[in-house]
């Protein structure tokens, strides 16, 4: 069995808990792939270099940051710098011979760079150039086949390695669930997702409403209306690992003991492939055969 565990990058996500389960599962001899996110990390890098983080809404009301070529910099020394090199220095901590990577190395995720993006600003539509972020369309899968054969846990991080239009490549900004959800994908793995709420809630403020799995399209719809803001980027990285050939997505608290342990045996929001509309499923049962 493979697992691709992604912890969260908000403040409230503390991953030692995550780490020791991470030591214990490699030990019990299953094949575990970490990946982290770390936006408020960079938020508070650029503040402290006395920088404003940039956020622009799309015209369909999501969210995101505007990475210029400035937040790329800084984004280069948080995510594979920083926080990827302290959970590899954990991770030995528990005696796991953990391997960091970036997309970047090996191809590991691949895309086409977005260098402009449309946004609505005080109401009107804009094209807003220089961002740096781009869309994972390849995994190089058997890289981390072949760090996982070698006895090492592997440690990914954003950037992707974006193609230029006119050629060559720039390394960019993508968002770090749908990373995992692209990696869960291509090695056919469960994916859990660790953050700071348990699961996905029916009512996003009332931990008591936490939907415990969906299987069919018409339960799916209803996580789709439960999720808010940051979650509903969970949800459709969800549906593209799913859809990807991921085996389950779990949603789940990574402030818990044995988090992964927990989520994989049905702790959290466990969402299947039935959840795919019968001709997402027919996709990717075609893709398997391919
Ligand atoms: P991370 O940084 O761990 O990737 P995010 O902050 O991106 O996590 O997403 C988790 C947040 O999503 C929660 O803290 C919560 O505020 C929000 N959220 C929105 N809708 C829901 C929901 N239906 N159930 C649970 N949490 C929700």
């Amino acid at each position: 069995m493979t697992v691709v565990v992604k912890i969260g990058g908000a403040r409230a996500v503390d991953p030692e808990g995550a780490l020791a389960d991470v030591a214990s599962l490699v030990a019990e001899g299953e094949d575990v792939v970490l990946t982290h996110g770390g936006s408020t990390a960079v938020d508070e890098t650029l503040e402290e270099l006395g920088e404003e983080p940039t956020y622009v809404e799309t015209p369909g009301g999501v969210v995101g940051r505007f990475t210029d070529e400035r937040t790329m910099d800084v984004f280069k020394m948080v995510m594979p710098g920083k926080l990827n090199t302290d959970l590899v220095e954990s991770l030995h901590n528990e005696g796991v011979n953990a391997v960091g990577l970036s997309g970047t190395d090996g191809k590991l995720l691949e895309g086409k760079r977005k260098s402009a993006v449309r946004v609505k600003e005080d109401g009107k539509k804009k094209i807003k150039r220089g961002d740096h972020s781009g869309t994972i369309e390849s995994v190089n899968a058997d890289l981390l086949e072949t760090v996982l054969a070698g006895g090492y846990t592997p440690v990914v991080s954003v950037p992707v390695l974006g193609r230029e239009k006119e050629g060559g490549y720039t390394a960019v900004n993508a968002d770090a669930d749908r990373a995992a959800a692209a990696i869960a994908g291509a090695l056919g793995a469960d994916l859990v997702v660790l953050t700071d709420v348990s699961g996905i809630y029916e009512d996003p403020d009332d931990e008591s409403t936490k939907i415990d799995a969906a299987s069919t399209p018409d339960e799916f719809e209803a996580v789709k209306a439960a999720a808010e803001g940051f979650m509903t980027k969970k949800v459709m990285a969800a549906e593209e690992a799913l859809e990807g050939g991921a085996s389950s997505v779990i949603v789940a608290t990574a402030n818990a003991d044995e988090p992964i342990t927990s989520a994989l045996a049905g702790e959290g929001t466990t969402l299947e492939p039935g959840v795919l509309a019968d001709e997402d499923a027919a996709e990717t049962a075609q893709g398997a055969t391919e």
